[in-house]
């Protein structure tokens, strides 16, 4: 394992949602970190069928184009009923003809899937939201850190917060969504704190504990 030695990272991400998550939760640790979006990076193809193949495609695409290391979030959300469905092709479910993303008709999708399916009752909706981020430095070394979070996938959409399916994730033994929690309740986390909530969240936690603790 390799650790980290600067404070001086890029924040591989054009999705406003997760940069923000991403902000609060190094916050304590002083870095200072641009994302890939600000430094107008161009957005890499995700070609790879794994969270981790994604997530090092993104990390390495701004470490060498910094030349800085880069820290990026592969995400999703991985449906029982659906056979893991929409897995590492969540975004894409979101997306329009015109390329640009719409959430609302993603949530659509994945009620239909689950409709189609007859999952009904609450322990036929049960599912994950993933989340792998990748630490990549400019020689190519990479460390991953994986973040589950159970729950189910709920409807109608509950909740204005956070941002993509949070509406309809109620994670497992809370009443409210995503949607309808703080960021602070969602993803905070900071050091001490014995457990994270959202699987970003518990990956972040295992890269402190990997990577910045001596
Ligand atoms: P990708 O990692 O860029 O391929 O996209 C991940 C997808 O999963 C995005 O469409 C997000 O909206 C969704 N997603 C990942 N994490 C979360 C979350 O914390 N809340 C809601 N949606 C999420």
């Amino acid at each position: 394992m390799r650790k980290l030695d600067t404070r001086t990272i890029v924040v591989a991400s054009h999705n406003a949602g997760k940069i923000a998550e991403i902000a609060d939760l190094i916050g304590p640790f002083g870095f200072s970190a641009k994302s890939a979006a600000e430094l107008k990076f161009d957005e890499p193809d995700e070609t790879g069928t794994t969270f981790e193949e994604n997530a090092a495609i993104k990390a390495l695409a701004s470490a060498k184009a910094s030349g800085l290391p880069a820290l990026s979030d592969d995400s999703g959300l991985v449906i029982d009923a659906l056979d893991g469905a929409p897995g590492v092709y969540t975004a894409n479910w979101a997306q329009r003809e015109d390329g640009s993303r719409d959430f609302a008709m993603a949530m659509e999708k994945v009620e239909k899937a689950l409709a189609e399916r007859g999952a009904t009752t609450a322990a036929q909706r049960t599912g994950r939201f993933v989340s792998v981020l990748c630490l990549a430095w400019p020689d190519g070394h990479t460390e991953f850190f994986r973040g589950e979070i159970e729950g189910q996938v709920v409807w109608p959409p509950r909740g204005t917060s956070g941002f993509g399916y949070d509406p309809v994730f109620q994670p497992e033994g809370y009443e409210t969504t995503f949607g309808e929690m703080t960021a602070d309740q969602k993803h905070g986390w900071k050091p001490g704190d014995a457990e994270a909530l959202s699987h970003r969240a518990r990956a972040f936690k295992l890269f402190v504990e990997t990577c910045l603790e001596a």
